[in-house]
């Protein structure tokens, strides 16, 4: 069956809001502290575009890039690191950016393997939370918005790498609910 790009679930004026007061609560929980923010690539860079200029302290940026092993389709929740930082994170307040949470195996395995370089305090800030498919308890500071278990696109988020680019976020639906039709 085809899939379809369905109904807004989120809209811009919604997550221009969001990354507002995610921004605020940052810059003052912060204030005066050297922090990194660390993206999660591909998915988190629209997001952390938007965020970090909602962010009134100085931050650095960096950017890693994971991939998880799969059995299946089941995630094992190692990840392999693609791309790892260029910074050296000892002694410094890293917030891991990330697009959006789903079992939380890669965040888990990701904030191990960044605990192990000594950062000075460690933070995780996603836009969108689906906890209902949690599988990993990972504590998660900053929520930019719980959603409900739909596979989502748009913002930065992508199905079989299109999609990013769409301003709203969106539901992709199987054909026979309606919407438009994927390439
Ligand atoms: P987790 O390890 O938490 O299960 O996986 C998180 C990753 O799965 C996200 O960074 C994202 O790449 C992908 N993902 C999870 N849910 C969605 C979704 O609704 N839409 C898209 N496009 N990707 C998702």
């Amino acid at each position: 069956m085809g899939m379809v790009i369905g109904d807004v679930l989120v809209d811009r004026d919604r997550i221009r809001a969001m990354c507002a007061e995610l921004g605020g609560r940052i810059s003052r929980d912060y204030a005066g502290k050297d922090v990194l923010l660390v993206g999660v690539l591909t998915g988190a860079f629209v997001f952390l575009s938007d965020l970090m200029r909602h962010i009134s302290i100085p931050v650095s940026v960096d950017f890693v890039a994971v991939s998880s092993y799969n059995h299946g389709t089941d995630s094992s929740g190692v990840v392999r690191i693609l791309r790892d930082l260029d910074t050296n994170v000892e002694g410094r307040h890293v917030i891991l950016v990330e697009d959006i949470i789903d079992t939380g195996l890669t965040l888990q395995s990701l904030r191990e393997l960044l605990r192990t370089r000594n950062p000075a305090s460690f933070a995780i800030c996603t836009a969108f939370d689906k906890p209902e498919r949690r599988r990993a308890p990972i504590h998660v500071e900053y929520v930019g918005m719980v959603i409900p278990d739909r596979f989502i696109v748009g913002y930065g988020l992508d199905f079989a790498g299109r999609y990013r680019n769409l301003p709203d976020v969106r539901i992709l639906k199987n054909e026979n609910e309606g919407g438009i039709p994927c390439l």
